[in-house]
């Protein structure tokens, strides 16, 4: 840690900064300028409260110079992490393709997308059986049933299952339908005590970016999961609230490359929350991918127009194998496949 004294900072004032170093256990290293003196804290200096340092006398201002995250960062592990996801891995050199419907509604419509999915190509499967709807009275998910119907339909065509998990009660049911990988949606990315259970566990998690959440809180979520023990994260990007209005949200492909500089975990886009109609889904999928995106979450459903959820969004079992047509090309340039 820097610590930057104020002009007027007195001799006094630095032997106070000094003690409250060593109090955490670091050293300190004094460079004395005309101006200003500055502190450095060397040690383990994570351990020290920027803000107990910010408030004592004299100080005008300090700064962390290692990252506040550490298991998550990139810093620590210079090599991509492969998530395996009975045997489909994520991160390493396939685009991984999770496609599915927005939520599970019938056995028959779960049988039917399971098959468009396989058909299409993509080994991953998704669909919600928990849903956060912003209106108490929209369809909430069909529950632990839903969970049934999709082990059910996805284990005839050998796919593992995406899906969400909103409260921390049902992570043993979650455990007992062998859910595949646990995704923590938009609205529960800063639910810490949530992020520390699937912690506890070891199957895969999708963390999607809360819909305002900066990279850095993004991170530290992320962290959270990582330091309860599970560092099997995967980062979801699925665009983030702005002034715009003409779509459902901003598509953030910056952070694609930002987060795999600042993160050797697998990042991965939800092009459907993101955009919030079905015809810009493919556009934003080509992006991601070019962007250096691991993977894609799809919404997909057999007859979209009748989706209970999302409808407007969802891909036609068509246009979702003319889209990983095209992933493939983009992806061979990249010298990758999918
Ligand atoms: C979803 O993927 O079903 C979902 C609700 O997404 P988000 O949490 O990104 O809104
Ligand atoms: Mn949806």
């Amino acid at each position: 840690m820097i610590i930057v004294m104020s002009p007027g900072a007195t001799e006094q004032h630095i032997d106070g900064v000094v003690k409250k170093i060593k109090e955490y256990g670091c050293e300190a290293n004094i460079s004395r300028g005309v101006e200003r003196t500055i502190i450095g804290a060397i040690g383990d200096e994570r351990a020290i409260d920027q803000e107990l340092i910010d408030a004592l006398p004299g100080v005008e201002q300090s700064m962390h110079v290692v990252k506040p995250y550490k298991i998550v960062a990139r810093e620590w592990h210079k090599e991509n992490t492969i998530v395996d996801i009975k045997g489909v891995p994520l991160g390493g050199n396939t685009v991984q393709v999770i496609a599915g419907p927005c939520s599970v509604e019938t056995q028959q419509q779960m049988d039917d997308s399971a098959k468009y999915v396989k058909e299409a190509g993509c080994r991953l499967m998704r669909g919600g059986a928990f849903k956060p709807r912003t209106s108490p009275y929209s369809f909430q998910g069909k529950g632990v049933e839903g969970l049934e119907m999709f082990r059910k339909a996805a284990d005839a065509k050998g796919l593992p299952i995406v899906t969400e998990l909103m409260d921390v009660r049902m992570l043993d049911t979650f455990m007992e339908w062998d859910v595949d990988v646990i995704q923590i949606g938009t609205r529960n990315m800063q639910n810490f005590d949530l992020l520390k259970e699937v912690g506890r566990v070891k199957k895969p998690v999708i963390l999607k970016r809360g819909m305002s959440a900066t990279i850095s809180e993004w991170l530290m979520a992320a962290e959270y999961i990582a330091a309860a023990g599970n560092h099997n994260i995967i980062f979801c990007e699925r665009g983030i609230r702005t002034f715009e209005t003409y779509y459902r949200n901003v598509l953030d492909v910056t952070a694609i490359p930002v987060l795999k500089k600042e993160t050797h975990l697998p990042v991965i886009v939800d092009p459907s929350h993101a955009g919030g109609k079905a015809w810009m889904v493919p556009a934003l999928s080509r992006a991601a991918v070019a962007a250096g995106a691991d993977g894609l979450l799809i919404e997909m459903h057999p007859t979209p127009c009748e989706a209970w959820c999302d409808a407007d969004q969802a891909l036609t079992p068509g246009e979702l194998k003319t889209l990983m047509a095209e992933l493939g090309g983009i992806a061979k340039i990249l010298g990758r496949d999918i």
